[in-house]
């Protein structure tokens, strides 16, 4: 058992369930949205994204066709918000390309698609890479994917679980081994690690007298 473990994640789940409630992840309307989101949201704040999300929905681009549709230009303008505007225009669009040659367009079709399967066909797609990957599996397809980020990786690093460098991989079989499969579970879990990192576990000066993992803490020392 690693050190800093009392039992299992469950425990971790539980006190933050207590404490922040329900996270209602994710935020959007439709799977497709989820999947945009999900591309946007690479390397920048939630913030950034909404505006993005907003001009699309506004244009009525948050569908496959229309996506494919709109040209490469307008859609760098409309995403402008959300940084790296033009290779995230690309990924978009590559992301709607490859789901109208692999399964018609059709979203529901793409779900179908056993998960291992799925997951490396998303992984083989410009600009998906693992954790967008598992975004998406998790959030709109909703299979039994945890979805890693690097406040999952501080959390578990600074409670004793692994190291902060962890492989991504490892840092997933390590969360899911020591969870229930369950799909509503990860979707909680992750939006729960989310708001660890962004309210305690800062990447400096981490404020554990105040955070609700903190008792893990002071068991794994
Ligand atoms: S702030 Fe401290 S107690 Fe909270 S998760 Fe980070 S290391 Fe653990």
């Amino acid at each position: 058992m690693p050190p800093g473990r009392p039992s299992d994640l469950m425990a971790y789940h539980r006190v933050l369930a207590g404490k922040l409630g329900p996270q209602h992840w994710w935020p959007a309307e439709t799977p497709f949205e989820v999947i945009v989101g999900a591309i946007l949201t690479q390397n920048t704040s939630w913030k950034n994204v909404e505006a993005a999300i907003a001009n699309l929905k506004r244009e009525k681009l948050l569908s496959p066709i229309a996506m494919e549709r709109v040209s490469v230009r307008r859609l760098e303008r409309l995403i402008r918000s959300s940084g790296y505007f033009r290779q995230k225009a690309k990924k978009l669009k590559a992301f709607v390309r490859f789901l109208r040659l692999e399964y018609g367009g059709a979203l529901k079709r793409m779900f179908r698609t056993p998960t291992a399967e799925l997951r490396e066909k998303l992984l083989g797609v410009h600009g998906i890479g693992p954790e967008t990957a598992d975004s998406i599996l998790l959030y709109a397809a909703r299979k039994e994917v945890f979805v890693v980020d690097a406040y999952t990786k501080r959390i578990l690093s600074r409670h004793g679980w692994t190291e902060e460098d962890v492989d991504y991989e490892e840092m997933r079989s390590l969360v899911e081994d020591n969870l229930p499969r369950d799909v509503s579970l990860y979707n909680e879990f992750h939006a729960q690690f989310v708001q660890v990192g962004k309210n305690w576990c800062r990447p400096r000066d981490p404020r554990c007298s105040e955070c609700p993992l903190g008792p893990f803490l002071e068991a794994s020392s």
